[in-house]
């Protein structure tokens, strides 16, 4: 078996070579960024998909779908938000041999494809919230060096845009989208952080921005997600407005909340390991594969095995019988660096007497009746989960520290805990020391105890100090 690089010294090569190794992407397509969804990575993406579609009806969002091209006439209505994109966009200006009158975007993201049409959907106070969401693919041209998951050309993209009352409820909307994306992640066994952008960082067209990071070795991190409250910055440009009881016309308060296929990089990043990716249940394309193991002396087990199979099968488990004609070591290889979380191991010996023995992908056997295979199994899978989740929050928890002057964020090799004032001189001062990003101010619970705010790491001021963070995003 191939002999992985060392995650914490060269997290970008392990990274590449265990999406390599366990066959979730094929990045041959000849367009750079633009890569193919094995079966297998197809399966992981679909799970992905039904635990935001999940969690984010559950608050009363409902899904649609947008165009991918947008009229340039639409595009360029928010100016921040061209300015933002303009860089990035691929441009359709021909249909067949005829050069088009109103060239047209393939989506970066759809704002500008949904806001026209929210213009007509909201007529009155009776119309609102109006809460959407779409998962598609959008397009960027990317300059920087394409990884898989992590930064493509074509992203599988998860957007909820919504229409609020005013700048109150549009903030609670930014609150319950927090909570949902704390269900979500409590699926997917990920400690992240939860933070409010500086302004010289915000989305393009955003009043604020709160991001979801994750640590990803040394001070090192990644952007899975982030959640933007945009006042009335694109409903006026859109004309997005509504009669309010007295018959007032208001402008509606925005919010958007974009994931993407990064949370499947994510992940990889954080559950992967020495032996290749380790999936948390809930998105493991398979939960279960059932290895006959046959033996010269014995009997065949296959039988046995398929029939423990399908018994999972209809016990709801997303389950695979590996009857290959190759060695069950081989396999059980082949499947811990895929992220499988449970394999059972079926031989003439446990055939004869009506059990399985289970191993999980962090180590732990244990022997499972014939009798007891459907609560026996769901309970191995539980008690992986919960190890996976353990193990990820104790890493989380170690890549923070604090520091208390800018000499201290020279050579970081956590992501740092600040107090700063808020200004962006020191904001800058602060980027510059740590020669990477001032993340944001911290929304919600610390990564690791905090005592109160103390003096700005940069111009020691006191009063109206916060928590927040710096490091290195990827
Ligand atoms: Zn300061």
């Amino acid at each position: 078996m191939p002999e992985l690089p060392d995650k914490r010294e060269a997290f970008i090569d392990w990274y590449l070579a265990v999406v390599e190794l366990s066959e979730l992407t094929d990045k041959r397509y000849p367009v750079k960024g633009m890569n193919v969804w094995t079966p297998y990575g197809f399966l992981a993406r679909r799970r992905l998909d039904r635990v935001m579609e999940e969690e984010i009806e559950a608050t009363g969002s409902r899904p649609v779908e947008f165009p991918a091209l947008i009229p340039e006439t639409e595009f360029a209505k928010e100016k921040e938000h061209i300015k933002g994109f303009d860089a990035q966009v691929y441009w359709v200006t021909r249909g067949g041999t005829t050069p088009l009158d109103v060239p047209l975007v393939l989506r970066p993201t759809s704002e500008t494809a949904m806001y026209p049409i929210f213009a007509l959907w909201v007529r009155s106070h009776q119309d609102l919230p109006l809460n959407v969401y779409q998962i598609v693919n959008t397009f960027r041209y990317e300059t920087k060096t394409t990884r898989p998951f992590l930064r493509v050309r074509e992203i599988h993209f998860f957007e909820e845009h919504t229409c609020q009352l005013d700048e109150a409820r549009a903030s609670e909307r930014v609150a319950s989208n927090l909570a949902a994306f704390g269900r979500m992640a409590a699926r997917f066994q990920l400690p992240y952080l939860a933070i409010r952008r500086p302004d010289w960082d915000k989305f393009p067209g955003a009043f604020y921005s709160v991001a979801l990071d994750i640590p990803v070795g040394g001070a090192r991190t990644l952007q899975i997600g982030s959640i933007h409250h945009y006042r009335e910055n694109f409903s006026q440009p859109y004309g997005i407005r509504y009669e309010d009881p007295t018959g007032e016309s208001k402008f509606v308060h925005q919010t958007t909340f974009g994931l993407s296929e990064r949370l499947l990089g994510a992940i990889v990043a954080v559950h992967g390991d020495t032996r290749g990716v380790a999936f948390p249940v809930d998105i493991a394309p398979y939960q279960v594969v059932v290895v006959p193991v046959p033996s010269a002396k014995g009997g065949d087990p296959t039988p046995f095995a398929r029939e423990l199979g399908e018994e999972l099968r209809r016990g709801g488990v997303r389950v695979h019988l590996d009857d290959r004609a190759d060695r069950p070591g081989a396999k059980y290889y082949y499947w811990e660096s895929r992220g499988l979380p449970l394999r059972l191991e079926v031989g003439p010996r446990e055939a004869e007497a009506k059990t399985a023995s289970a191993v999980s992908r962090l180590g732990d056997r244990r022997t499972i009746s014939r009798a007891e295979l459907v609560p026996g199994v769901r309970s191995a899978l539980a008690a992986y989960d919960d190890a996976l989740g353990a193990k990820a929050r104790s890493a989380f928890a170690e890549a923070f520290s604090l520091a208390n002057t800018l000499e201290e964020l020279k050579g970081s090799t956590t992501v740092r805990l600040i107090s700063w004032c808020g200004t962006p001189e020191c904001g800058h001062r602060i980027e510059e020391a740590i020669d990477g990003a001032l993340l944001g101010t911290l929304e919600g619970a610390p990564p690791i105890p905090l005592p109160a705010p103390g003096p700005c790491v940069a111009c020691s001021r006191t009063e109206s100090t916060v928590w927040s963070a710096a490091g290195r995003p990827l």
